[in-house]
C-alpha cells in the first residue's frame, strides 16, 4: 500500500484527536490540510502565521508523536503557511516553515528558529517604559445599566447584558452580538456590561476596545514587528468588549488575527461582548468562519425606542441634569425624534444650552426651532399619497373608499380634506391633486378647499379635525 500525504496525515489526526479536546481539535487541526510527502517529510498547509506559531507552541509534541507513529523517528515536518495580505488584494500565496522542534524534525537542515516569546508582554495601551503592566479597561462608568432606561425596544439586549455582566463566560450568551441602528445605545449597554464585571469582579481583567482601534493597533504591531505581543495581550483578557465590528468588513488580516484571539479566548471560557450595526446574517465581507462564531452566542437586537421610552429617557436625562421642563416640551421632543436616542439628547442638551445662556424659558416655540435643526435633513416634503393615507387613517376608512364615487357626506368630507392638505402642503397643481385623489377635475380641487375653509370657520367639529389631521401630518 503507498502512503500519501492524505494517509499518513489522516492516521495522524486520528491519534491526535484521542489526545486533546474536541473543541481544540476543531479549532487547530480540521482547518490544516496534508499537500505532500516525500520520503519522511510531511507537509501540512496552515491558514495563517499566526496559526503555525500556535502548533508549534502547542502542539509540537503531540505532533511528533503522531508522526514518528507514521513516519518513523527520522520523520519530519514542513509548513506551507497562507500568508495575509493586509494592505494588498493579491492573491494570497504559502511560505514555507519547517517545524521548529529540535527532535526529531531539525535534521531538515533549513530550520527556521522560532522564537518563542519569553520577553515581557507589550501592553499596546501601557505607554512604553512604564513598569507595571496593569490593563486599563478603557472603559467609561457613565455608560451603566442605572442609566440604561429600559424598554421594548431594549428588553432581550438589557437582560441579556445584565446576564452576562453577573456570570461571565457563564452563560451561554458567549459571544453576545448587541446590533441595532446608530445612537440606538449598542456602546452604552456594552460598556454598562464591563462597568458591572468590573465593580463584581475587580480581578477580572476587562477590555472596551472599538473594532477601528484594534485593526490599528494590528497594523502598527505587525509594522513593527510585534504581531506576537499583539496576540497574547488579547489573549490575556477575561472579558473583551469590541466594538462596531462591521468596521472589520473587508479587512481579511484583522479579521484573521481576531478569529483567533476570539477561539483562543472562547475556548478558555472567557467571554466576548461584540456590538455591530447589523445583524450577523446582514454583513458583508465577513468571513464565514468569522461569522459563525458570531453566531455561536446570542444575537439581540436594539430596536427603536417607542413613544413611552424616548419619554422615560428624556426624563432620566433631565433629572441627571437637575432641570425641569414642562411636560408638553417633553412630548414634543419625544414625537419628533423617534430614531436615535443621541438626538433626543441632543436636543434636550441645546435646549438646556439656549435657555439657560439667553436666559430664556423653556418654550415649545424655541423647541420647535432646535428639533427642526435635528430633523431638517432627514425631513421629507409630504406626498399626496401619504396625505391620503393619515386622512383615510384618520376616518377610520381605506384610500380606495376615500377615492371612490360615493355621495356619502362622511366621505365626501374625508376627500375633501385630502384634497386641502394636498393643496396647502404640496406644490402640486390643482389639476395634478384632483387626478391623484380619485381623477377629480381641478374645479373639483378648488370647491373642495373654498369648503373645508367655510367650515373651518363655521363647524367647531370640523375645525378639530383640520387640526388634529394638521398635527398628524406635520409631525
Ligand atoms: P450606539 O453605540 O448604538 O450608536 P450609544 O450607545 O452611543 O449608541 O448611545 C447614544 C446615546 O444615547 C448615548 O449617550 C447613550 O447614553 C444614550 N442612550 C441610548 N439608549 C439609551 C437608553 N435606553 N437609556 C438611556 N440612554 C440611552
Ligand atoms: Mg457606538
Amino acid at each position: 500500500m503507498t502512503r500519501t500525504a492524505s494517509s499518513v496525515w489522516n492516521n495522524c489526526l486520528l491519534f491526535i484527536k484521542d489526545n486533546i479536546k474536541p473543541q481544540a481539535y476543531k479549532t487547530w487541526f480540521e482547518p490544516i490540510k496534508p499537500m505532500k510527502l516525500a520520503g519522511d517529510v510531511l507537509t501540512i498547509q496552515v491558514p495563517s502565521k499566526f496559526f503555525f506559531e500556535w502548533l508549534e507552541e502547542h502542539y509540537i509534541k503531540l505532533l511528533r508523536v503522531a508522526l514518528v507513529r507514521e513516519l518513523g523517528d527520522n520523520a519530519k515536518l514542513v509548513y506551507d503557511v497562507r500568508m495575509e495580505n493586509t494592505y494588498s488584494n493579491k492573491k494570497p500565496h504559502t511560505v514555507k516553515f519547517p517545524s521548529s522542534n529540535k527532535k526529531p524534525f531539525n535534521s531538515q537542515g533549513m530550520t527556521m528558529p522560532l522564537q518563542i516569546d519569553k520577553r515581557e508582554l507589550k501592553n499596546p495601551f501601557v505607554i512604553p517604559g512604564i513598569q507595571k503592566v496593569k490593563i486599563e479597561s478603557q472603559l467609561n462608568p457613565n455608560y451603566n445599566f442605572e442609566n440604561f432606561i429600559e424598554g421594548d425596544s431594549n428588553r432581550l439586549a438589557r437582560s441579556a447584558s445584565m446576564a452576562v455582566s453577573n456570570k461571565p463566560g457563564g452563560t451561554s450568551f458567549n459571544p453576545l452580538l448587541i446590533y441595532g441602528g446608530v445612537g440606538l445605545g449598542k456602546t452604552h449597554l456594552a460598556q454598562a456590561i464591563g462597568v458591572r464585571i468590573k465593580e463584581r469582579y475587580p480581578e477580572k481583567t476587562v477590555l472596551y476596545i472599538s473594532a477601528e482601534k484594534f485593526t490599528q493597533q494590528f497594523i502598527d504591531s505587525v509594522k513593527a514587528n510585534t504581531r506576537n505581543d499583539f496576540i497574547h495581550f488579547y489573549q490575556m483578557i477575561d472579558v473583551l468588549i469590541v466594538d462596531d465590528v462591521q468596521f472589520l468588513s473587508g479587512k481579511s488580516g484583522t479579521q484573521d488575527v481576531f478569529f483567533h484571539i476570539f477561539n483562543h479566548l472562547h475556548q478558555n471560557g472567557k467571554q466576548v461582548i461584540l456590538t455591530s450595526d447589523k445583524a450577523p446574517v446582514d454583513m458583508q465581507d465577513i468571513e464565514q468562519r468569522l461569522l459563525s462564531r458570531f453566531k455561536w452566542g446570542l444575537s439581540a437586537e436594539l430596536a427603536a425606542p417607542d413613544y413611552e421610552t424616548r419619554i422615560s429617557i428624556l426624563k432620566s436625562k433631565m433629572f441627571r441634569d437637575g432641570v425641569e421642563i414642562p411636560e408638553e416640551i417633553v412630548e414634543y421632543i419625544a414625537k419628533n425624534i423617534k430614531t436615535n436616542v443621541r438626538e433626543l439628547e441632543g436636543v434636550l442638551i441645546s435646549l438646556i444650552a439656549q435657555a439657560s445662556f439667553n436666559r430664556k424659558e423653556f418654550t415649545l416655540s424655541l423647541t420647535k426651532q432646535i428639533v427642526d435643526k435635528f430633523v431638517k435633513n432627514t425631513k421629507k416634503e409630504v406626498s399626496i399619497d401619504y396625505i391620503q393615507k393619515v386622512v383615510s387613517k384618520y376616518f377610520e376608512m381605506d384610500v380606495t373608499t376615500l377615492q371612490s364615487k360615493t355621495r356619502k357626506r362622511h366621505i365626501v368630507q374625508a376627500r375633501q380634506l385630502a384634497m386641502y392638505f394636498a393643496k396647502r402642503m404640496t406644490k402640486a397643481s390643482l389639476a395634478s391633486i384632483g387626478s391623484q385623489i380619485g381623477s377629480r377635475d381641478h374645479a373639483t380641487v378648488l370647491h373642495a378647499c373654498k369648503t373645508v375653509d367655510n367650515l373651518t370657520e363655521t363647524d367647531k367639529q370640523f375645525r378639530k379635525y383640520v387640526d388634529e389631521l394638521t398635527k398628524k401630518l406635520t409631525f
